[in-house]
């Protein structure tokens, strides 16, 4: 697996002009190699000349960490008296060209600028973006059965098996986080609460903010599952409900708008079709209702062993769909001060149309818990 994927990075770099790819912290290493660098001021690099073999450039201290794959790449250890930009820089070869991985320190790429004064760096994306964003059945398996996880706990929240009333948003997110890692994920990536006003922040930070009856909560969490390859697929759904008996009626119109908005990207998420046309589904029904200002962020961000990757869901981004792009739809409606609601499915573009990996129900749950 991992020697065809590097192969078909190879594959790239000709085609790009690229002859070095250079991955280090970031999720590009563990899908091509099996091994997460650690974030650390010691430097970890696999460096993939395009007509040559892949070296693993590691701290001698982090070398047994690694699970060696001779037939994908030789290892080298630095030791702490040694110069890793001189060994990275050397294992370049003549390389006038590199591509370097897009979360890789800025401080290491200075070092390797001035090193190699006459090597020409890019993005690492620009290679493997679009290798990481078709995926195979494996790993829709991979990231079905994440989904399906954070399904189960999306469950638990809409059934009132999750207290809410009462308890701050941070106690809550604290939670989801627990029960995401019980549901099998190996790393909490994010777990959002965000109650009555709060929600009209995308990205609310949870806090003290104390959950009462009759507003909104609106939840958004996600974890990565790491298999025994080393390589972690990422879940990413977002749940709205109502807390006390009583919905607001201008919240539960809001959310029929969303409700047939997200349905409609979904919907319109068909091979062939261009990316930003799964956005124009939901905005346009979003903007046909009134709510057009107050849809804030784009409809959707590809996933897989990153939580937001490539495809995005995007006005401006016209390429087609493919077989195996796996992306949310997650429109939403935000009124500053008042409230906020988005629903978030991870959906997978198939020969057969779209399929949706989360599948726990998409109403507005009314929680009395
Ligand atoms: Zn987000
Ligand atoms: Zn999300
Ligand atoms: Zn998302």
């Amino acid at each position: 697996m991992f020697t065809q994927r590097l192969n078909r990075a190879r594959e790239k770099m000709a085609a790009d002009g690229v002859d070095v790819l250079l991955l280090s912290v970031g999720a590009d290493l563990p899908y091509f190699c099996g091994y997460e660098a650690m974030p650390l001021e010691r430097i970890t690099m696999l460096v993939v000349p395009r007509d040559g073999d892949a070296t693993l450039v590691v701290p001698a201290l982090e070398a047994s960490r690694v699970v060696r794959r001779p037939e994908v790449f030789a290892v080298r250890p630095w030791s702490e008296t040694e110069d890793p930009i001189a060994l990275i820089a050397t294992l370049m070869g003549s390389a006038s060209s590199a591509a370097v991985g897009d979360q890789m320190w800025s401080g290491f790429l200075v070092d390797l600028m001035s090193a190699r004064p006459q090597t020409e760096f890019r993005r690492a994306s620009s290679i493997t973006g679009g290798i990481r964003s078709v995926k195979d059945a494996a790993e829709i398996d991979r990231l079905r059965a994440a989904s399906r996880a954070v399904d189960a706990i999306a469950e638990r929240l809409q059934s009132g098996e999750i207290p809410l009333i009462g308890r701050t948003e941070a106690e809550v997110s604290a939670e989801l986080g627990r029960q995401i890692i019980d549901e099998g994920h190996d790393r909490v990536n994010f777990a959002i609460v965000a109650a009555g006003e709060n929600a009209a922040s995308p990205h609310h930070e949870a806090g003290s903010r104390v959950i009462a009856e009759g507003e909104a909560l609106l939840c958004d969490f996600g974890g990565t599952m790491i298999g025994d390859d080393g390589v972690g697929y990422c879940s990413d759904i977002t749940r709205c409900v109502w807390v006390g008996p009583r919905p607001d009626r201008e919240y539960l119109e809001a959310y029929a708008v969303l409700h047939e908005a997200q349905a409609a990207a979904v919907t319109a998420a068909t091979v062939g079709t261009p990316a930003q046309d799964v956005d124009r589904a939901s905005r346009e029904r979003i903007a046909a209702a009134g709510f057009g200002s107050y849809f804030v962020h784009r409809t959707g961000h590809g996933i897989g062993v990153e939580a937001h990757e490539e495809p995005y869901i995007v006005e401006g981004n016209t390429a087609p769909l493919v077989a195996g792009n796996a992306f949310s739809v997650e429109p939403g409606i935000y009124i500053l001060d008042r409230w906020g609601m988005r629903l978030e499915d991870i959906v997978v573009a198939t020969e057969a149309g779209p399929e949706s990996l989360n599948i726990v129900d998409h109403h507005l749950a009314v929680v009395e818990a």
